[in-house]
């Protein structure tokens, strides 16, 4: 990141920040530019290693390529974009992820199957069936390795859901864990989809590239 910022210097091009609850580790400028002020500016965001998912998701083409270097303590549930506060809308930091097919989903790594669709139903009333279930009150909190305990899933149990990547890495993470969880009781912990023709996602099935999040109202 040091290198884009030195590069952008050239030019003049100043960085801005990404708004909001700012992550010590962004290391980005805070101040928003004045409305007058017209640059030029400069946005980088992505991956870098210092930012939230700098391990990169195993999910997409990194999982395809074998190119996550995250681990099992590695937590993207608890991190920006993961599925951490996402029932508690009304409150900073409360996001979920909608696909353009209205598929809601808590993260934007993706669960193995979408909570609902705000094509059929209001985000809030989605939002509030599921408050109170113990697996999503887990992914609630940043805990997913809880998500089963209840039924019968001890932690380490969770934590023993590890799997082959495409390039034969043995590979345990808190999200491949919520994959092998929901895939064992996806009829159980998704009720309100057990009959329902909508299919879960597949390993290894790129996120959308119009994935975006939404603060919750
Ligand atoms: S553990 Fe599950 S809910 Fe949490 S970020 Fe990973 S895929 Fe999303």
């Amino acid at each position: 990141m040091e290198d884009v910022r030195a590069m952008m210097a050239l030019f003049g091009a100043r960085e801005v920040g990404l708004g909001g609850a700012r992550d010590p580790r962004l290391k980005a400028p805070g101040s928003r530019p004045a409305d007058d002020d017209r640059g030029p500016f400069f946005l980088f965001f992505g991956a870098q290693p210092d930012l939230w998912i700098g391990e990169l998701w195993p999910r997409g083409r990194a999982w395809a390529n074998g190119l996550s270097e995250a681990t099992y303590e590695t937590n993207f549930c608890a991190r920006w974009s993961g599925g951490k506060n996402f029932l508690n809308y009304g409150q900073a930091g409360s996001e979920v992820a909608l696909e353009p097919d209205g598929s809601v989903y808590p993260c934007c790594l993706k669960t193995k199957a979408p909570l609902g669709s705000v094509a059929e139903e209001r985000l809030i009333d989605i939002l509030d069936s599921l408050r109170g279930h113990p697996a999503f009150e887990a992914i609630n909190a940043g805990d997913p390795e809880a998500m089963g305990l209840s039924a019968g899933w001890s932690r380490e149990a969770y934590r023993n859901a590890s799997v082959s990547d495409p390039k034969g890495r043995t590979f345990a993470n808190v999200c491949i864990g919520c994959d092998a969880y929901s895939a064992a009781q996806l009829g159980m912990i998704w009720p309100r989809f057990a009959h329902s023709a909508w299919p879960a996602r597949e390993p290894g099935i790129p996120c959308r590239r119009l994935c975006r999040t939404y603060e919750t109202p």
